[in-house]
């Protein structure tokens, strides 16, 4: 077996990038770390991966893989020197790919994509003209993604561009950050704290009150500005895991200090069903959310013990009736594919119980397992996550829902994605800016970013401190980068009024 985390990474030359390389040796060995080296000795051994480039009259491509013991195997290309740097490196890549897959018997479904973002690359090319088959071809030729997952991505694509037709160019969105919840999920890797902990519990109430200050101050950049609020959207974390009060104190200030009259969505990612209550659904609906979550991730009791979750399937079944009878007319579902102990035909089980319910969407992700995670630690991994995914893709389209954003993380078990569904007319505009980088989101709270979409392309992205207690004591050190922020905005309108 190989030891993924001793094993070498050599890269030599100029176009040999340890990004590129890393992401894709990552597509078969998901949880590793490298070890990297510029020495090519360093190319011996029981395992490593070699990948180099030399310039002479022509430039010679190698890439060269040993696991485990087993025959080494080379592959060489040459290249003309007028080639661009990032096609150089791509075949690079290429080669390290056909071995991996060879000596793995992995095929990555999503190919040599790796850090592109699949929807906005096809509408990138239907935008530039190409027909389905053009684009297809791109897909299949230059990254080698499977036909199942172009034609998911195309699909997701076609379905956005219509919901897109009216962007405001003037319009922003709002994101804020609710760090707390129930418990600690073990697959989680954000910086949630634990209400189940006496000190998360005492740092709510300053939190708060630091929240409502940095959406004063976004409140002023916004109408500096001349800016309209397109979606609020309060994520998490579990938002419903603070209080009644404070989830008011909280609206309330997004109320007074934001022109809220463009406003087209305001979500409330609800999350966890044990932390729901009558009373938090009903100050969230009085202050006119329009779309909440309901997270049940699964629907098998013994999945939602492995993985820490103190509720149970009927907890979500009660959380969802409850959200109806507050009134909320556009709910949305998420699902986990790949979680521990999950079985093919529970995930489907899983599927069906919330096919009953009639959400309005329903989002299905793929389990991914990223360092910081309880669950990376112990090395477990998912289940058949392939199956499931590929089941709810052709289960959700028959039961009239259609994808209409996705995108693909690092880590992910099996290299799969993650898709949004809804139904006709209830897609979350806020979920397709933020994916497709369309729009630029101001981001409040903890471990809560703001990413700067310029006209012509260009992302900025500001990043506030992760935990907590770091962004109510940091608080004002935070606040100054708010003149950054302000300094991009300028920046934008100018460029947009040209
Ligand atoms: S509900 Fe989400 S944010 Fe909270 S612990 Fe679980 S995975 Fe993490």
């Amino acid at each position: 077996m190989v030891d993924k985390n001793k094993m070498p990474i050599v890269l030599v030359g100029n176009y040999s990038s340890k990004y590129e390389i890393e992401s894709i040796c990552k597509l078969f060995f998901n949880t590793a770390r490298f070890r990297f080296s510029s020495d090519v000795n360093d190319a011996q051994g029981e395992s490593y991966i070699l990948a180099s480039t030399a310039v002479e009259s022509e430039i010679l491509l190698t890439a060269e893989i040993r696991l485990d013991g087993d025959t080494p195997e080379r592959q060489i290309k040459t290249m003309s020197v007028k080639t661009k740097k990032d096609d150089i490196e791509l075949e690079l890549c290429r080669l390290v790919y056909h071995i991996l897959c060879r000596k793995t018997g992995i095929r990555p479904p999503w190919g040599l994509m790796t850090g592109i973002r699949p929807v906005k690359k096809v509408k990138d090319l239907v935008c530039r003209g190409l027909d389905r088959e053009s684009v297809g071809n791109y897909f299949r030729d230059k990254y080698e993604v499977s036909e199942e997952k172009f034609s998911i991505a195309y699909r997701t694509a076609l379905n956005q561009i219509p919901i897109l037709e009216n962007l405001d160019g003037n319009s922003v969105s709002l994101y804020i950050s609710i760090p707390f919840c129930p418990s600690r999920c073990s697959y989680c890797s954000f910086v949630s704290h634990s209400v189940t902990m006496k000190s998360a519990v005492k740092l709510i109430p300053e939190y708060v009150s630091a929240l409502c200050r940095e959406l004063e101050i976004t409140g002023e950049l916004v109408s500096e500005n001349g800016l309209k609020v397109e979606t609020v959207y309060f994520g998490g974390g579990t938002p419903v895991a603070i209080s009644a009060e404070q989830i008011k104190i909280l609206m309330e200030c997004v109320e007074k200090i934001f022109d809220l009259t463009n406003l087209k969505e305001y979500d409330f990612e609800a999350g966890r069903p044990d932390a729901f209550t009558e009373e938090k659904l009903r100050v969230v609906k009085n202050f006119g959310v329009t779309r909440i979550s309901v997270n049940p991730q699964t629907l098998n009791n013994e999945v939602l013990k492995t993985i820490g979750r103190h509720h149970t399937a009927e907890d979500t079944l009660k959380a969802f009736e409850l959200a109806r009878k507050v009134g909320f007319k556009n709910i949305n579902m998420d699902l986990i594919a790949g979680l521990p102990n999950d079985t093919a035909e529970s995930f489907g089980s899983t599927l069906e119980k919330i096919l009953t319910l009639s959400p309005e969407s329903i989002t299905v992700h793929t389990l991914t397992l990223k360092r910081s995670s309880e669950l990376f630690q112990t090395g477990s991994t998912g289940n058949p996550a392939s199956e499931m995914v590929g089941y709810s893709i052709g289960r959700l389209i028959d039961s009239g829902y259609e994808p209409y954003y996705m995108y693909c993380q690092k880590n992910t078990v099996e290299n799969l994605e993650n898709i949004g569904y809804a139904k006709k007319g209830c897609e979350s505009l806020y979920n397709i800016f933020i994916m497709d980088e369309i729009q630029t989101i101001i981001g409040a709270g903890c471990g809560a970013s703001t990413k700067m979409v310029f006209p012509d392309g260009m992302i900025r992205r500001f990043h506030n401190h992760k935990y907590p207690y770091e962004y109510i004591t940091r608080f004002d050190e935070l606040m100054q980068r708010k003149e950054e922020i302000s300094e991009c905005l300028k920046k934008i309108n100018s460029m947009r009024l040209k």
